[in-house]
């Protein structure tokens, strides 16, 4: 499985940088979890490939660049592109972003070809299968109705919490799949922010440990993600203050074959 989270900040020589302020992972260049900066920094073949989007939740930097890939492939699509998300999800997108004040409602719009975006509804703790892929869908600890996912191939599974604070469900979930080659669990804020982490749902360095003696499979590397770019060396060092085995940084922009 081949999966690249796109980059979302260049730096002061016009190169991708490793400051994170967006999160779309693409997964063999045909679905991608969430489109926080899809439009912006998908390669010409994502461009081509990518019409399965699936939403962790409806938090701006997970959906940012949602509107602008439909914009930009509105001409050119010759069937919907499918946007894959919970019932909560879909009503908010409609209600708060596809409202003709912030963006079209392109649900009700046609191209040459007919209509331009399609929901696929789910409800969080189901699996469903897009091409080679099957998702299962699990319930994480934020702020909105969001899951993470374990995404599975004929032969590999790769973990995604998504944003989460403090969860249960997607460890027993992890500990349960076979095959698990990859885990890539966010930590956003510095252990000094632990108070704002805790009324937001996201986990700091120590809160991080914390969930990770939840999981048994110890083999298995470990990414970290979703890290705010304000405090990134900052939440690096504190976790290599006290290392876990087998966790890394998540390198943004490199191509992982999991
Ligand atoms: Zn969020």
């Amino acid at each position: 499985m081949k999966l690249q989270m796109l980059p979302s900040s260049i730096d002061e020589n016009g190169a991708a940088s490793q400051r994170q302020h967006l999160l779309s992972l693409v997964i063999d260049d045909c679905v991608s979890i969430d489109a926080g900066s899809l439009a912006m920094a998908c390669s010409a073949v994502q461009r081509e490939g990518v019409r399965d989007i699936i939403l962790t939740h409806t938090h701006l930097d997970h959906i940012a660049g949602l509107p602008i890939f439909i914009d930009d492939l509105f001409g050119s699509l010759i069937k919907p592109l499918r946007i894959h998300a919970t019932p909560e999800m879909i009503e908010i997108l409609e209600r708060d972003i596809f409202n003709w004040s912030i963006y079209p409602r392109f649900s009700e719009l046609n191209n040459q070809s007919g209509p331009v975006v399609e929901y696929r509804s789910f409800e969080r703790g189901s699996t469903f299968s897009i091409k080679h892929l099957t998702f299962q869908s699990i319930a994480v600890n934020h702020r909105v109705s969001a899951s993470g996912y374990i995404v599975s191939d004929r032969t590999t599974a790769v973990a995604v919490t998504g944003d989460t604070g403090e969860t249960e469900d997607f460890w027993a979930a992890c500990n349960a799949t076979e095959n698990l080659k990859a885990v890539l669990v966010e930590c956003a804020f510095p252990d000094e922010m632990a108070k704002l982490a805790e009324v937001s749902n996201h986990l700091t360095p120590a809160s991080l440990r914390r969930e990770l003696e939840k999981l048994k499979k110890r083999d298995c590397p470990l990414y970290v993600i979703n890290i705010k770019p304000m405090y990134r060396e900052q939440v690096i060092k504190e976790l290599a203050d006290a290392p876990v085995d087998g966790l890394h940084i998540l390198n943004i922009g490199r191509v992982y074959e999991f």
